[in-house]
């Protein structure tokens, strides 16, 4: 995919929008290049999306070069989860594709917590 492709998606990706204040979110965790707020639609007391600024359409996009900002966002899944005080535990999740039930194609890190999970799958 082009540049040009990419960044004609992004225009109308909603997480895109989240960045850029055209659409309303609760904040929790900001850095210079992830943004963390809280799920529309929760289906945990804690549940929080955890996102790179930059349109990334899923895990399946990201190259060797987005290595280190992959690094980043599980480190800020780690201060959600903290800032929440989720010190029972929690659960990151990443679906991908249809069959991982991907609803957003922006890439995401689900935290979930606040309750004892349920098993996977
Ligand atoms: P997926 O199913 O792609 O892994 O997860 C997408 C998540 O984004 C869903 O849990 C859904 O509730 C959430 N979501 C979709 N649109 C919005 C929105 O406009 N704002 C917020 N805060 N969450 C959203
Ligand atoms: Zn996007």
């Amino acid at each position: 995919m082009g540049e040009g492709a990419s960044k004609d998606m992004a225009e109308d990706c909603v997480f895109c929008r989240i960045v850029r204040g055209e659409l309303p979110s609760q904040k929790v965790w900001e850095s210079d290049k992830v943004l963390a707020f809280r799920d529309i639609h929760p289906v945990a007391p804690v549940h929080v999306l955890v996102i790179p600024k930059e349109h990334i359409a899923g895990i399946e996009g990201a190259r060797e070069d987005h290595a280190s900002l992959l690094g980043e966002l599980l480190l800020a899944a780690q201060n959600v989860a903290e800032k929440e005080g989720l010190k029972d535990g929690y659960r990151l999740v990443i679906n991908q594709g249809t069959h991982g039930r991907q609803t957003v194609a922006h890439l995401h890190l689900h935290v979930l917590g606040g309750r004892l999970l349920g098993a996977m799958g």
